[in-house]
């Protein structure tokens, strides 16, 4: 299990339909709209992920 770095919800990556990419590192989201944010600020949100 990961996080969705934005809303801090728990992900499965196995299942996770969203995903981005920010310095190297994976990232998983609940939702395109947590996708989003996270594309525009990952500079913000990164560090929350698990
Ligand atoms: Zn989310």
């Amino acid at each position: 299990m990961t996080k969705d770095p934005v809303c801090l919800m728990d992900i499965d990556e196995e299942k996770a339909e969203y995903r981005s990419q920010y310095a190297g590192q994976k990232y998983y989201f609940c939702s395109d709209a947590c996708k989003e944010s996270f594309d525009k600020q990952p500079e913000k949100y990164a560090k929350n992920a698990a």
